[in-house]
C-alpha cells in the first residue's frame, strides 16, 4: 500500500525546468541578485500585490533578518502556535520571546491579551498568520501604534492570502515567508520579506549579503542569506502553476469538509468571511470526550495503514525544553493553546491528492470514531 504523507511538495514538469538551467549554465551567473533572482523578486510583486520584496535562501533567515531590519531588541510577543523557527529567530538576535495564549477560531495571537504582556522592555509584536489564516491585523495594528511597537507577521504559510481583496503581507511593517518544499508555494528551499518602501527594501537586500553597499563598502553586520539563480528559476515556473495548484488545494479542502461534517467530535476550520485562503493545511480538531478517542489514538491509526497526518502544532513552542523555562511558558498560562496542541492534527494536503484518497483518508476517520 502507498504512504500518504502530510503533503508532497509540488514540482512542475522537469521538461520545462532544463531550458532555464541551460541559461545558468550559459550565463555562469549563480548567485548574487542574478537575472532570476531580479525576475522573480518583480514577479512575485506582481502576483502578490505587494510593493517589495527581498529574496532569501529560506524563510529561517528571512526571519532573523527581518528582525535586524528593525533593530528590533529587548523582549517580543509571539505565539507559543507555531513552527520552532519563530523563537528561534527571536534568540538568534538575543530576544527575549514572551508567549501570549492563541484564540480559539483561527488559533492566531489573541490581540486582547497582548497588552497585559507589554513591558517597557518589549519593542514588537511578531504573529504568525497560522494555517495562512490572517490574524486579526486591525486590533494587531492599534496596540503596535498604541504602544510604539513594531510588528513583523511571520507570513510563512500564505501566499497570495487575501482580506477583502487586501493582501495581508500588506499588513505590519514587515512580513516573513517561507518557499519551503512543504509550503503552498517552493522553490526547493527559500523565503522573502515583504517591506513597503525602498528604503527599507535597500537595508534588507545589504543585510542579506554580508552588508556590502559596494565592492569596498559594508555598512551593516550582514549575514550571507541570498537566493541562488536555481532556485529563483525554479519559483518563476512555480509561479505558472500555483493558480492552479491552490484551486486543488481548494477542492481538496472542500472535499475533506463534505466527508468530515458528520462526525461528531471532529471539527475542523471553516473559510473565513472575506479572505480569499491559500489551503496550505487542513487542520481538524479531536475532542476525545465526544469523538471517544484521542488525537494521538487517531495519528496511530492513521499512521498504521500508511497515512502520515502530522500533529502541527504540537507540543508547543513554549513546551520544548530549550523555552519552558521562561515565565510565560508556564504551564496554565496559555489555556487555548496548551487545549488546540492536544487536539489539532493537520491530515494530507496537496495538490496531487487524489480524491479517491482523500476519501480514504475520511472512512478511515470514520471507522476510528464507529469503532468505540
Ligand atoms: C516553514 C516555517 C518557517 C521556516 O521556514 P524555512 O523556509 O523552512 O526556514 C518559519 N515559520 C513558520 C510558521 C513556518 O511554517
Amino acid at each position: 500500500m502507498k504512504s500518504i504523507y502530510v503533503t508532497q511538495p509540488f514540482l512542475p514538469p522537469l521538461d520545462e525546468f532544463i531550458p532555464y538551467l541551460e541559461e545558468i549554465w550559459r550565463t555562469h551567473q549563480l548567485s548574487n541578485a542574478g537575472p532570476f533572482h531580479e525576475n522573480l523578486e518583480q514577479a512575485l510583486c506582481d502576483y502578490l500585490g505587494v510593493k517589495y520584496i527581498s529574496l532569501f535562501s529560506n524563510g529561517t533567515l528571512a526571519l532573523v533578518t527581518a528582525l535586524q531590519t528593525l533593530k528590533i531588541t529587548g523582549e517580543v510577543i509571539t505565539t507559543p502556535f507555531s513552527f520552532v523557527a519563530t523563537t528561534h529567530a527571536l534568540w538568534w538576535n538575543g530576544i527575549k520571546p514572551v508567549f501570549v495564549d492563541i484564540e480559539p477560531d483561527y488559533f492566531n495571537i489573541d490581540p486582547t491579551k497582548v497588552e497585559s504582556l507589554i513591558t517597557p522592555q518589549t519593542t514588537a509584536i511578531m504573529p504568525v498568520h497560522v494555517y495562512g489564516n490572517p490574524c486579526n491585523v486591525q486590533r494587531i495594528n492599534e496596540i503596535a501604534d498604541a504602544y510604539g511597537l513594531k510588528v513583523i507577521y511571520d507570513a510563512c504559510h500564505t501566499f497570495g492570502v487575501t482580506v477583502k481583496g487586501e493582501p495581508v503581507l500588506n499588513f505590519g511593517d514587515l512580513s516573513v515567508m517561507s518557499f519551503h518544499a512543504t509550503k503552498a508555494f517552493n522553490t526547493f528551499e527559500g523565503g522573502a520579506i515583504v517591506c513597503h518602501d525602498p528604503a527599507t527594501k535597500k537595508r534588507i537586500d545589504n543585510l542579506k549579503n554580508f552588508g556590502f553597499v559596494n565592492e569596498t563598502t559594508v555598512v551593516t553586520p550582514g549575514i550571507n542569506a541570498k537566493m541562488n539563480e536555481v532556485q529563483a528559476s525554479m519559483g518563476l515556473l512555480q509561479l505558472k502553476y500555483i493558480d492552479k495548484a491552490i484551486q486543488k488545494r481548494k477542492e481538496i479542502a472542500s472535499n475533506y469538509r463534505d466527508c468530515l461534517k458528520d462526525i461528531t467530535g471532529l471539527t475542523f476550520l471553516g473559510d473565513m468571511a472575506d479572505v480569499k485562503h491559500c489551503y496550505s493545511y487542513f487542520p481538524v480538531l479531536i475532542d476525545k470526550d465526544i469523538f471517544g478517542k484521542t488525537r494521538d489514538d487517531v495519528y496511530n491509526v492513521l499512521k498504521q495503514n500508511n497515512i502520515f497526518p502530522r500533529r502541527y502544532f504540537y507540543p508547543l513552542i513554549s513546551q520544548f525544553p530549550t523555552y519552558r523555562g521562561l515565565e510565560s511558558a508556564q504551564p496554565g498560562k496559555m489555556p487555548i493553546a496548551e487545549k488546540i496542541t492536544g487536539q489539532v492534527l493537520c491530515l494530507p494536503i496537496f495538490p496531487d491528492l487524489k480524491s479517491a484518497d482523500v476519501k480514504t483518508i475520511c472512512n478511515l476517520l470514520i471507522s476510528i470514531t464507529g469503532s468505540i
